[in-house]
């Protein structure tokens, strides 16, 4: 079998294998990895991985896409990222909560957030991807983050030889317990900073410190070579795809719906990767019918499933779903170069519009044929509230401010679309992460402008009888050890400080 190749979405790089991929993280013409073509999974195989354990059904998927990782390589990755002391029980257990309503828990890792599902394979992939691609330079591991992802990257990588890792975060954008996780983290590899702006900002300062040639050639010189834990990392993406076939099948298996029946999924979308990696899926053969893209008032790609216009010219607003706080959803770039079959210089073109005049517009057709897979709507935080009060008091099951967001989606949809497929809510925070918002929400006689989160998060366990997260509930008494803030122009130079250049 030939092995899979990767390319850019911009077109103007070679195609790289996936070890290649994985430890650039982007292409050298600012574009995405991209797999040259889809894997096809049979239906008979989907099905028999309901008897499989979670890391077991990652090496099946994975080792579709990379193939220059051997079996053996790969086995041993997933049974380290997915253990029963990273995540408690199976990994990616589905709930069924109400009639022809499913919830996707992927909060059981050591953050309570579903990053940890890509974030806790990561560092090995990488650090096997550095020893096949011959690289010799010491990895430093550039993060902007909304929360989550910060503090799953430096628990994946903490300690891991030959890396470094440092973690931008927006100083108000993200909730309280994500920032007493990011700035307690201990380790001898990591640095977190706070930035004086929104994870916008973060972003592109971070993509701009890759895009830096100079900067490239100095780290170079001084044997270091920048990577990325973001969700634009394939080594990112290709993780989750395992959750959707693996929900698949126990779906069917539990008898909720038949084998063969298209599914749709409802996910709670930021930077476009949980739910492109959904597509992916698709493409490979799972059952999907749609792929609920679920947004709160930062509505930027709702707008554009339905007009084809993606404008990030808007105002930015804090919510209480933080990690889906973000304009320019870099993921969907991938999404466009399948869309148009590889016309990587209309994606390119499109890109540049983006960065230059702050839009661009796709063509009906192109927009036609999205729509036959994605429906995007968002909600807004009366709705959020709303929908985790109603769903705790009716169906006693407590969802977190994100997971809300897509499961009230799932309700605009049904009711726009009269499509009655069953369906799967992706949730990707335990409650207890957003545990103040969440409290408000089932006990509004709570709702104080100041109370405090630890006081939050036993008060919450102690109406649900849900227990708190240990990482979560060791917090209150762990140490500051990170208080660096700096305004958005001075990422570069932090960068180059810590590196003692
Ligand atoms: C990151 C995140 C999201 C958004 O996922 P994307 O892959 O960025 O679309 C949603 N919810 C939570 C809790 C997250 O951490």
């Amino acid at each position: 079998m030939m092995g899979m190749l990767y390319t850019s979405t911009r077109g103007q790089t070679e195609m790289v294998c996936s070890a290649h991929a994985i430890t650039r993280g982007l292409a050298d013409d600012g574009g995405l990895f991209v797999p040259q073509k889809f894997p096809i999974v049979e239906l008979e195989d989907i099905l028999n991985l309901s008897n499989l354990s979670y890391s077991e059904r990652a090496s099946k998927i994975i080792s579709l896409f990379l193939t220059d990782y051997t079996c053996d390589e790969l086995k041993e990755c997933m049974e380290r990222a997915y253990s029963k002391e990273k995540f408690s029980g199976f990994a990616a257990p589905v709930k069924f909560v109400k009639d022809k309503t499913a919830v996707l828990e992927l909060w059981h890792g050591p953050t309570s957030a579903f990053k940890d599902m890509a974030l806790q394979l990561l560092p090995y992939l990488m650090t096997l991807a550095a020893e096949k691609t011959g690289e010799e330079n010491k990895l430093v591991i550039l993060v902007a983050t909304s929360g989550d992802t910060g503090k799953a990257a430096l628990e994946g990588f903490k300690n891991v030889k030959g890396t470094t890792v440092i973690v931008f975060y927006p100083e108000d954008g993200v909730s309280d317990i994500q920032k007493c996780q990011m700035i307690t983290q201990q380790g001898d590899n990591v640095e977190v900073i706070a930035v004086k702006g929104n994870f916008d900002d973060a972003q592109s300062g971070v993509k701009s410190i890759f895009a830096d040639e100079t900067l490239y050639e100095r780290l170079k010189e001084n044997e270091f070579a920048l990577s990325s834990a973001n969700s634009i990392n394939w080594g990112r993406l290709v993780p989750q795809i395992v959750y959707y076939f693996s929900a698949y099948a126990d779906a069917v298996k539990g008898g909720y719906i038949n084998a063969g029946d298209e599914i749709n999924f409802s996910v709670p979308t930021g930077n476009f990767g949980d739910i492109l990696a959904g597509y992916y899926a698709k493409c490979m053969g799972l059952p999907v019918h749609r792929l609920i893209c679920a947004s709160n008032t930062n509505n930027v790609l709702a707008d554009f499933f339905n007009t084809g216009k993606y404008d990030r010219r808007r105002d930015f607003h804090k919510t209480m779903s933080p990690s889906m706080d973000i304009l320019i959803s870099s993921n969907l770039e991938r999404l466009l170069y399948h869309l148009t079959q590889g016309d990587a210089a209309k994606v390119a073109t499109w890109m540049k519009d983006l960065k230059v005049t702050g839009f661009y517009n796709i063509d009906n057709n192109d927009l036609n044929k999205l729509q036959k897979t994605f429906f995007g709507t968002w909600v807004d935080e009366i709705e959020t509230k709303e929908t985790i009060g109603n769903v705790f008091r009716d169906k006693n099951y407590l969802l977190d401010p994100h997971t809300a967001v897509a499961w009230r989606a799932c309700d605009k949809y049904r009711m726009l679309s009269s499509d009655e497929r069953f369906c799967i809510v992706l949730s990707t925070a335990s409650p207890y992460k957003f545990n103040v918002s969440v409290l408000e929400a089932i006990k509004p006689e709570c709702a104080s402008h100041n109370l405090d989160p630890f006081a939050a998060l036993e008060q919450l366990q102690e109406l649900t009888g849900i227990e708190i997260p240990f990482n979560l509930r060791k917090l209150e008494t762990q140490k500051v050890l990170h208080n660096k803030c700096i305004e958005k122009q001075g990422m570069k130079d932090m960068v180059l400080n810590i590196l003692n250049l």
